[in-house]
């Protein structure tokens, strides 16, 4: 079995091994030793500003947010700004509906990319924050983050920044860009389990906070205190912080974070070279993420493809929603695989369609 899928992606060993060892108890100086670890590297990783904080939950993405939009944002004072390109544009507009936070959507059509004059007729709009799923992973458009960021410092806006299928995968700087929110997850870009979500907040984030106050799971000020002494309100996912600190250390050792990317862009132009080489096509509708290729599949229908992959060769590919459910397929290059790999895949897609 081959997991070509954006997450949870194809392991490494050395998240596996974690579980061949004794995985202690977490209310400890060891364990608040490990998460400090994990947390400076990642805050590092992210250009997080000295002064900004970095949480975490035993949640999934839509966890952290839901975290960011219930502590930031309040239905009397805020009103944002949000991209909605695919699945993921979208789950956010949801979340704002029901936490009643005033919103515009801006909405782009099947294989539309978001440029200038999208943001231009929002300028001076009244709005507080600008909602982006940086890369929006249902279709693999990868937005343009300094254009983002100049428009959010143009006009005052608190930057909140979806980077779960992109931080770790694609260049990300959260004070290069003004980013005052991050989100992300453990099973996409860090190639960990999938089960826990992160919040790093700059300076002026910190300081915006003003959603509801009342005891919830995702409140940030008990997250805060408690990662005072690296430690969390409730039971944190143990056995992925141990991941983490291992998939940091193996990352750290083939050269650190821009080696690592150097790696993946790699592995992604070659597979997009052989993909177009054997006469398949790539949509090239709008900018892409390194994380992964959206394929046309043309007269094939992609679903049947998805299920034939996985049935015959064991590879798993994902499927798309919407309008293109029948004739685009995504593959993700994040993960343990090689050129090897995207080869076999390649070909397997050939076999089944010609
Ligand atoms: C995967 C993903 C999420 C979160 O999905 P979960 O299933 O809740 O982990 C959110 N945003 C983007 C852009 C994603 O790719």
């Amino acid at each position: 079995m081959k997991l070509f899928t954006v997450g949870p992606v194809e392991p490494y060993p050395c998240t596996r091994q974690v579980y061949e060892k004794e995985i202690p108890y977490f209310r400890t100086a060891e364990y608040s030793a490990l998460v400090q670890r994990c947390m400076t590297r990642l805050g590092k990783y992210l250009g997080l500003e000295e002064d900004g904080r970095l949480i975490y939950y035993a949640a999934s993405g839509t966890g952290a947010m839901e975290a960011a939009i219930d502590n930031l944002l309040s239905p009397t004072e805020d009103k944002a700004l949000v991209i909605n390109g695919g699945t993921f544009g979208a789950r956010f507009c949801q979340l704002l509906t029901q936490h009643r936070i005033p919103h515009t959507e801006l909405k782009l059509t099947t294989g539309e990319a978001l440029g200038p004059e999208h943001l231009a007729p929002h300028a001076d709009g009244g709005y507080t924050a600008l909602l982006v799923n940086l890369h929006e992973t249902s279709t693999g458009q990868l937005y343009d983050l300094g254009m983002l960021g100049r428009f959010c410092r143009e006009n005052n806006l608190l930057f909140i920044v979806d980077a779960i299928s992109t931080f770790m995968v694609d260049p990300y700087n959260m004070q290069q860009h003004g980013v005052d929110v991050t989100i992300f997850s453990s099973q996409k870009g860090l190639c960990l389990s999938a089960g826990m979500s992160f919040v790093a907040l700059s300076r002026k984030a910190l300081h915006h906070q003003r959603g509801r106050k009342v005891c919830s799971y995702f409140e940030f000020n008990d997250s805060l205190t408690n990662m005072e002494r690296w430690q969390t309100p409730f039971t944190p996912a143990v056995a992925i912080m141990h991941e983490l600190d291992a998939m940091l250390t193996y990352i750290e050792a083939q050269g650190g974070l821009p080696a690592w990317l150097e790696i993946i862009r790699r592995r992604c132009l070659y597979f997009r070279n052989k993909a177009e080489a054997a006469g398949l096509t790539v949509c090239r509708d709008y900018p892409l993420s390194n994380m992964l290729t959206p394929l046309l599949t043309g007269r094939a229908d992609a679903h049947e493809l998805f299920l034939q992959l996985s049935s015959q060769f064991g590879f798993y590919v994902n499927p798309c929603g919407g309008e293109r459910a029948h004739s685009m397929l995504r593959i993700s290059h994040a993960g343990n695989l090689t050129d090897a790999d995207s080869d076999a895949l390649i070909a397997a897609i050939l076999t089944l369609t010609h």
